[in-house]
C-alpha cells in the first residue's frame, strides 16, 4: 500500500461528492462560455464568482502559486495555461478547461476539452477529443475493489493508442479528496508500482488521460507553468473525480450521475 494514502469512508465521499458537482456545474458554464471573442480571464473571473456563489474555494488558485482559480490551455498546450486578459478565443480553438473547488474542506478535481464556437476543426481533432474522452470511461470502468491500479492505466493507453494518438506520459492523475494531490500517482500508461497496488473502498482518485495527435514529448512555458507539445501538435484532455464504493466506480463530478450516484455511496 502506497505510503500516506487516506482512504475516504461514505461521509467524505458524499462531500466529495457535494464538491464535485460544483466543479461540474462549472465546467459546463465555462463551456458554455467558451465563444470566439471571449478571453480565457474573463472565464476565469466567472469561475471566481461562480465558486464563490456556491460557498466553495478554488482549490486551484494559490496551489504551489498557481495565480488563477482555472486552467485555460488552448491547442497544442496541455495543462496549466494561465488565464489572460489579452487571451482571445478564436472558432475552432481546441480548450481544456481543468477547475476543482474546495467545499467543507472537500477538494474535487475535473477537465473537459471543448472547440471553441464549435467550429470547423480536422475530423481527426473530434477522433482525438472522442478517443481521450473513451479512455477516461475505460479507465473509469475498471476502477472495481481487487483489480491492480495498473488496469487503470492500461485501459488509458489502449484507448489511445488504438486510435493513432499518442499519451502524454510526464503528466499523470492523482489521489484527492483531502487536498488536490494525494498518494497515489495514476499514471496514464502502465509502470512497475501500478503492478503491485490493488484497488479498494474508499480510494478516490482523480484520473485525467491527456493525448495529442502526434507527439508525447513537452516542453514548459516560459511562464513556468504550461505544458505545451514539443511539436506543437493538437491536445485533449479529459478529467473526473472518481470514488470506489461498495467495489464499483461512481464519478462525483458528473452532473449527469447527480442523485443516482448519491444513491449508491
Ligand atoms: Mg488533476
Amino acid at each position: 500500500m502506497t505510503k500516506n494514502l487516506r482512504l475516504k469512508n461514505r461521509d467524505d465521499i458524499r462531500g466529495i461528492y457535494r464538491s464535485g458537482q460544483v466543479t461540474a456545474e462549472l465546467l459546463a458554464e465555462l463551456s458554455r462560455r467558451a465563444e470566439p471573442g471571449v478571453t480565457t480571464g474573463e472565464l476565469n473571473r466567472f469561475a471566481e464568482e461562480f465558486i464563490a456563489a456556491h460557498g466553495a474555494q478554488p482549490a486551484f488558485k494559490g496551489y504551489n502559486g498557481f495565480p488563477a482559480s482555472i486552467c485555460a490551455s488552448v491547442n497544442q498546450e496541455i495543462v496549466h495555461g494561465i488565464p489572460r486578459e489579452d487571451r482571445i478565443l478564436e472558432q475552432g480553438d481546441v480548450l481544456k478547461l481543468d477547475t476543482g473547488v474546495v467545499l467543507d474542506g472537500y477538494v474535487s478535481d475535473a477537465a473537459r476539452t471543448v472547440i471553441v464556437g464549435g467550429g470547423e476543426v480536422p475530423a481527426e481533432v473530434l477522433r482525438l477529443l472522442e478517443a481521450t474522452q473513451m479512455a477516461l470511461d475505460d479507465g473509469i470502468s475498471r476502477m472495481r475493489t481487487g483489480n491492480l491500479l495498473n488496469r487503470v492505466s492500461s485501459a488509458i493507453s489502449e484507448r489511445i493508442r488504438s486510435a493513432g494518438f499518442k499519451v502524454i506520459r510526464d503528466l499523470t492523475g492523482h489521489g484527492v479528496g483531502f487536498s488536490l494531490h494525494e498518494p497515489p500517482v495514476v499514471h496514464n500508461y502502465p509502470v512497475p508500482e501500478g503492478g503491485v497496488f490493488r484497488l479498494v473502498n474508499g480510494l478516490v482518485l482523480a484520473l485525467e488521460p491527456m493525448a495529442s495527435l502526434s507527439c508525447e514529448e513537452i516542453l514548459l512555458g516560459e511562464d513556468g507553468w504550461t505544458y505545451a507539445t514539443v511539436d506543437g501538435s493538437t491536445v485533449a484532455h479529459f478529467e473526473d473525480t472518481v470514488a470506489i464504493v461498495h467495489g464499483h466506480p461512481v464519478v462525483l463530478t458528473r452532473r449527469d450521475d447527480g442523485a443516482e450516484a448519491l444513491k449508491r455511496i
